[in-house]
């Protein structure tokens, strides 16, 4: 078990200006830690207003543009920019840092996680992507260079807590739970009416726009399960998946005796955060407290997967293994980001995966190249897809 410095570890943000980044700034904030290197995308404007905040040693942003307004606007300070992807993988190798936040959304967390395994002791894992489509490959890399992993997402977090109260040989299964998203209970010619706007409003979490969509086709849910068989060495077979709308129950693990040890809170990110930052030790948190008497009943349902495919092809892949994992991901980035802009239809989403799936992907055990040189093809056959119109 590793101690990291009391409560104020020395932090290193990776997507500081998204939903995640945002909220490990605020339990930053409240732990009173030292961040010495941050990074983030294109929004120049929300990330010169963070490092005048918290004051790191470097930063960068993947787009150079944005990185040049950047270095402008901040002349005044002592803080090194850089800019270009290259830069973000190069400052986050060279922070010196106790632990490392991952939070860039999408396949491009990879490189830069790597990177910072070697730099810290400790990655707070809140991408899903990546490690949807090699986690694998990149957990025993991260490990075997000397680095602890722990998880940010609610339901990872829950299970790693869970899995605390037996011996690791005694575990029957996982039960992760779903809020069931928006649209739970519509059937699937309701579902090939809904807009953007009602698929942007999550029932119980508030997070950034792709996951927030990704929670309402339930496709999350699957990447989840993918994330839980990484991190947790589990077959897809002992991972179960209930509908738990009221979201105050994070997830849960059942032992060979029948005992289910759960995990409840609020729904709230920055308890998970900011517990991936303190383990083993606890502090009070920035989220309120579960009132009992209040919360009225806990309800679960089974999930209907037919409505909702793509948690059964996310089980699927799974259970295929080898790139199937990545092109479901690479092909769920470009449809809903299709859907985002207006492209296409809510219920297109599944389609133009399914179609992925159905003609890409291999089985087997990729390295780590193949699997991005099979996120690149997939990411380019959807794109194609969507822009001829193929499936409409
Ligand atoms: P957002 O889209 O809100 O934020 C993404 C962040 O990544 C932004 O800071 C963005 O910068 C940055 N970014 C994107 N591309 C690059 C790049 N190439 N180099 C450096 N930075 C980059 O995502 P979320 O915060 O919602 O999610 C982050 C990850 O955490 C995802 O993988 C998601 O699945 C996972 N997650 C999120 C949860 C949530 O509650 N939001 C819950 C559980 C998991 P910029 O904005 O400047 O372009
Ligand atoms: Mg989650």
């Amino acid at each position: 078990m590793t101690y990291i410095n009391s409560n104020k570890p020395v932090l290193s943000i990776l997507g500081s200006t998204g939903s995640i980044g945002r909220q490990t700034l605020e339990v930053a904030e409240k732990l009173g830690t030292k961040i010495d290197f941050m990074c983030a995308g294109s929004n120049d404007v929300l990330f010169e207003a963070q490092v005048r905040r918290f004051r790191p040693r470097a930063v960068a942003m993947s787009d150079e543009r944005a990185a040049s307004r950047l270095k402008t606007a901040l002349a005044d300070m002592d803080v090194v920019v850089m800019g270009g992807a290259d830069a973000v993988m190069y400052g986050a190798g060279d922070a010196r840092a106790d632990i490392t936040v991952v939070a860039i959304s999408g396949m491009a967390a990879a490189k830069p996680m790597m990177a910072a395994a070697s730099a810290c002791r400790r990655i707070a894992m809140a991408n899903k992507e990546a490690v949807v489509a090699a986690g694998n490959l990149l957990l025993s890399e991260i490990s075997a260079r000397g680095a602890e992993v722990i998880p940010v997402d609610s339901e990872h977090s829950a299970i790693f807590q869970c899995i605390g109260a037996g011996q690791r040989s005694d575990l029957r299964r996982v039960i992760l739970t779903a809020s069931g998203g928006p649209f739970f209970g519509r059937s699937a010619a309701e579902l090939k009416s809904v807009t953007l706007e009602e698929a942007l409003s999550h029932p119980t979490w508030s997070m950034g726009a792709k996951i927030t969509v990704d929670s309402a086709t339930l496709i999350n849910k699957g990447f989840e399960v993918i994330e839980a068989m990484c991190l947790f060495g589990l077959s897809a077979d002992q991972i179960d998946v209930v509908i738990h709308r009221e979201s105050i129950i994070h997830s849960m693990v059942e032992f060979t005796d029948g005992t289910v040890i759960a995990q409840l809170g609020l729904p709230d990110m920055r308890t998970a955060i900011q517990y991936a930052l303190t383990h083993p030790a606890r502090t009070t948190g920035l989220s309120g407290r579960l009132d009992f008497t209040t919360l009225g009943s806990l309800t679960f349902a089974k999930p209907d997967m037919t409505t909702f495919p793509l948690l059964s092809a996310a089980f699927d892949a799974a259970r295929q293994g080898g790139t199937y994992p990545a092109v479901l991901s690479a092909a769920d980035e470009i449809a809903v980001n299709a859907f985002l802009l207006g492209k296409i239809g809510f219920s297109d989403i599944a389609r133009y995966i399914s179609d992925a799936l159905s003609n890409l992907g291999q089985e087997g055990n990729p390295t780590l190249a193949e699997i991005l040189e099979a996120d690149a093809e997939a990411r380019a056959y959807v794109r194609k897809r969507i822009d001829r119109g193929d499936l409409n």
